[in-house]
């Protein structure tokens, strides 16, 4: 990595939400070797402080904090975005990645599972973006990244709360840019493809759903978590000042081929 590479976010505080393993932790460290202090995030305190650790020992950038709050209870995100900037400092960049699944056919759904993906997957990002955005706007800058999906333009069967939420996670970036752009607060998206992590470990392991996957995918093969960190640090760093309320697909092309 050269010297641009590490100074591209330095100077930069970076929350991730969700990063105590799988996408986040991949942005969070991919920030860090891009010169940002990140902050990780996760419901799970041994889990995040070991992440935050091993996040430490991986990179040579300003030692990472973790902050420990559910992304879907309000007054837990109000006192963990207070605690963050308390912390470490001001937000510069938000990553909104927290994310579930739930893999159902629709009619077996119940209320509780889909409030809880929805919750998880959306709600989440209007609860932490809004809290981090008064400060940012206050501050006259900032940068949030959500971490939608392929399902915020395709769906298939059995994860109708995912692909709704997702969908809507798509349009809320373009409702925040909407309201925020002009105050100096970029809001975008990134939208995985296929991505091997513990969230789709199932798939990977199903050799019908394996084949289906390289298949579709004109890339010919499933992505990796590292494969979203050069979009993330795009939209991330002053390389996309003029970039509002996009979101960038990262699928290996599933989404642009029939
Ligand atoms: P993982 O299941 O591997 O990791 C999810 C992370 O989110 C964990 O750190 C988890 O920690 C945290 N998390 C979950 N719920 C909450 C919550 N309520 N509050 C705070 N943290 C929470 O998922 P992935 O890395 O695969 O996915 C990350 C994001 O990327 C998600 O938004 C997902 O929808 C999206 N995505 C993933 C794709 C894939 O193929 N893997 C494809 C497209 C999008 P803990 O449970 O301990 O709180």
């Amino acid at each position: 990595m050269d010297r641009g590479a590490l100074t591209l976010l330095s100077g930069q505080t970076i929350l991730v939400t969700g990063s105590s393993r799988g996408i986040g932790w991949a942005l969070a460290r991919g920030l860090a070797q891009h010169g940002a202090r990140v902050i990780l995030n996760s419901r799970n305190a041994v889990e995040a402080e070991a992440a935050a650790v091993a996040l430490g020992e991986a990179t040579a950038t300003p030692a990472p904090a973790s902050v420990v709050f559910d992304v879907t209870d309000q007054d837990a995100v109000i006192g963990g975005i207070a605690e963050a900037e308390d912390r470490v400092g001001p937000i510069d960049v938000l990553i909104n990645n927290a994310g579930v699944q739930h893999r159902e056919p629709l009619t077996d759904v119940s209320l509780f599972d889909w409030n809880r993906v929805i919750s998880t997957n959306l709600t989440s990002a209007f609860l932490v973006g809004r809290e981090v955005a008064k400060h940012m706007l206050g501050r006259g800058h900032g940068k949030i990244v959500n971490v939608a999906s392929i399902q915020a333009e395709l769906a298939r069967p059995t994860i109708a709360p995912y692909t709704a939420s997702k969908g809507g996670l798509r349009n809320l970036t373009r409702a925040m840019a909407a309201e925020w752009a002009g105050s100096g607060v970029q809001v975008n998206a990134i939208a995985p493809g296929y991505i091997r992590t513990d969230m789709t470990t199932a798939l990977v392991a199903d050799p019908e759903f394996n084949r289906w996957v390289i298949g579709r995918t004109p890339a010919a093969r499933w992505g990796e978590t590292e494969d979203l960190v050069g979009p993330a640090v795009f939209l991330a760093s002053e390389l996309s000042a003029f970039v509002n309320g996009q979101t960038i697909f990262v699928d290996g092309g599933m989404s642009v081929v029939v």
